[in-house]
C-alpha cells in the first residue's frame, strides 16, 4: 500500500472504456449500489483507499464471502483470489482451525484489559521459533507495531532521526509518510497532507539497493540516526527483492554507526518461512516488526528485540507505548491457530514450490511469446511487472507508464474470475489453499489476458 498516494488515488473511478476483450464484464450491479451508498458515509466509499478501484477500471467490488481460495462478491461472481486480504490469509479463507479457535475464545468473552494465557501462548509459539526475537510487545496494526518500534529506536539510542527508504510503506504514522525530495540523500518531503514539515525532516529518504546513497547519509548524518528501517523484502511498491550483499552492507554500516536497524516484517514475517526476511537472508535486525499473517485475519501487530533492548519499553523502562486492545484474546487466538499450522514440517517448502511453478509457468509463456512481462517472485508472494528490465530494485525503475497495461489485465482477469489487488504497483499471495488446479486455472486465465493486453 504505498505508490506513493497521488500517483495512486488519481484515476477515474467508473470509466469503462468500451470491452474489446473476448469475455463480457461481470456484472456489478449490487457491488455498485453498495458504493453509491458507502460514498455517503466514507470519503472516497471505503475505509483504506488501496481499496477504491481508482487505478483500475470500474467501481470497488463488494466482498460478500470467502473461502479456501475464492471469494465471492455481493453479485454472486466468483473469484480466485490473490490479494489474500493483503497478505494475512497465508491458510486462505476462513480456514476452520482458525475459525474453530475463535469461537471457543469468544464464548469467553471478548476483551480484559488484563493479561490472558493466550498472548503467553502466542509469544511463545513465535519466541521459540524464532532467534530474531526474545521479547515482545503485541500492537494492534503494522502501522502500530512500526510507530513504536521507531520510538522504542529513537528512546534506546538518544537520537532523533530515522532513515527510511524510497519505495518502502511502513504503515500511516506521521514521520513515515514521507517521499524522497530531489537528489540523492534528501531530508522527507511528506507525503500526506497534515504531516508536519518538521517531522518529515526527522526523517531522510534514499533510494534502494544504492550503496554509495547510504555511505553518503551516514557520513552526513553521522551520530544521528537513531534507525534505519526497511521492509525485510520490499513488496508495497512492487516487488523490490533486495541483493545479499546489500542486507550485508546495510547491517554493516548500521553496526558501526550505533544505529539500530529494524526489519519491517508486516508482509514478509511468517510469509516467506517462520523467520521471515531475516531468515531469508540470515540477517541480524536490531528490531523486527510483524503484523498480517500473525493475526491470522484479526487486527494483530508485534514489535520485537533483544530483551535488553525491550527492556526500554515501559514498564519496565521510559519508552510509553500502549494499547487497550493490545493482546487481545479473540486475536490472540486467531495467530496461535493459524501460526500452529505454519510450523508444521514442510509448510513453507510446499507453498513456495506451488507458487514458483505458479510464477515460472506464466513467466515461460511471456517469454516464449516475446512479452514485456516480468513475474518477479519469492517465498509464495509474486509480482506482474510490464517491463523487460531483468531486475526491478528501487522504485525509480519502475515505468509508471506500464500500469495501463496492468488497468487492462485488471479488467481482463475480473471477466475470467481472478482476483488481484487493485493496482499494478501491489504484489499478490499465493495461500496454502490454492490447489494445484486451481492455479493452473488461474494460470490459463492470466495468460489469455496477456494475450489480449499485448494483442497488436
Ligand atoms: C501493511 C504494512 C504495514 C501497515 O500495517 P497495517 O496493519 O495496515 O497498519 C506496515 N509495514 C508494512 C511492510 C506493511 O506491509
Amino acid at each position: 500500500m504505498l505508490e506513493s498516494l497521488k500517483k495512486m488515488f488519481s484515476g477515474n473511478e467508473g470509466d469503462m472504456p468500451v470491452n474489446t476483450g473476448s469475455k463480457p464484464d461481470i456484472s456489478r450491479e449490487k457491488s455498485k449500489e453498495l458504493y453509491e451508498k458507502a460514498k455517503t458515509y466514507f470519503p472516497g466509499g471505503v475505509n483504506s483507499p488501496v481499496r477504491a478501484f481508482k487505478s483500475v477500471y470500474g467501481t470497488p467490488l463488494f466482498i460478500q464471502k470467502g473461502d479456501g481460495c475464492f471469494v465471492w462478491d455481493a453479485d454472486g461472481n466468483q473469484f480466485i483470489d490473490f490479494c489474500g486480504s493483503w497478505g494475512p490469509l497465508i491458510l486462505g479463507h476462513n480456514p476452520p482451525k482458525v475459525r474453530e479457535k475463535v469461537i471457543e475464545t469468544m464464548q469467553n468473552g471478548m476483551s480484559f484489559g488484563a493479561p490472558t494465557a493466550l498472548e503467553n501462548e502466542l509469544a511463545e509459539l513465535i519466541i521459540k521459533n524464532n532467534k530474531h526475537v526474545e521479547k515482545i510487545r503485541f500492537t494492534s496494526s503494522g502501522t502500530e507495531a512500526v510507530m513504536s518500534a521507531i520510538r522504542l529506536a529513537r528512546g534506546y539510542t538518544s537520537r532523533d532521526k530515522i532513515l527510511k527508504f524510497e519505495g518502502c510503506y511502513h504503515g500511516h504514522s506521521d514521520s513515515l509518510l514521507v517521499k524522497a525530495g530531489s537528489g540523492l540523500v534528501t531530508f522527507g518531503e511528506t507525503s500526506s497532507l497534515g504531516v508536519p514539515k518538521s517531522f518529515a525532516e526527522e526523517t531522510i529518504v534514499i533510494p534502494l539497493n544504492d550503496t554509495e546513497a547510504l555511505t553518503q547519509a551516514f557520513a552526513q548524518f553521522k551520530d544521528q540516526l537513531a534507525a534505519v528501517i526497511i521492509e525485510g523484502i520490499p513488496a508495497n511498491n512492487g516487488l523490490l527483492i533486495q541483493d545479499p550483499a546489500y542486507i550485508e552492507f546495510l547491517q554493516k554500516i548500521c553496526k558501526d554507526n550505533g544505529t539500530l536497524l529494524i526489519f519491517d516484517e508486516v508482509i514478509t514475517g511468517f510469509r516467506l518461512g517462520f523467520e521471515g526476511a531475516a531468515g531469508y537472508y540470515n540477517a541480524k535486525p536490531d528490531i523486527v516488526t510483524y503484523g498480517k499473517i500473525l493475526g491470522g485475519g484479526l487486527p494483530v501487530g508485534m514489535y520485537g528485540a533483544s530483551a535488553e533492548i525491550m527492556g526500554h519499553i515501559s514498564p519496565d523502562g521510559g519508552v510509553y507505548q500502549a494499547g487497550t486492545l493490545s493482546g487481545n484474546p479473540v486475536a490472540m487466538s486467531a495467530g496461535i491457530a493459524q501460526l500452529t499450522e505454519l510450523l508444521k514440517s514442510g509448510f513453507y517448502k510446499e507453498l513456495n514450490a506451488k507458487a514458483t511453478e505458479f510464477a515460472e509457468g506464466i513467466q515461460r509463456f511471456a517469454t516464449a511469446r516475446s512479452y514485456k512481462f516480468k513475474v518477479f517472485h519469492v517465498g509464495s508472494i509474486f509480482w506482474f511487472a510490464f517491463t523487460d528490465k531483468d531486475k526491478i530494485q528501487c522504485a525509480e525503475d519502475i515505468d509508471p507508464a506500464s500500469m495501463e497495461k496492468f488497468k487492462i489485465m485488471h479488467r481482463e482477469l475480473l471477466n475470467r474470475g481472478i482476483y488481484l489487488g487493485p493496482s499494478g504497483y501491489e504484489v499478490g499471495f499465493v495461500s496454502a489453499a490454492h490447489t494445484k488446479i486451481e492455479l493452473e486455472k488461474a494460470k490459463r486465465a492470466i495468460l489469455e489476458a496477456l494475450d489480449i493486453v499485448f494483442r497488436k
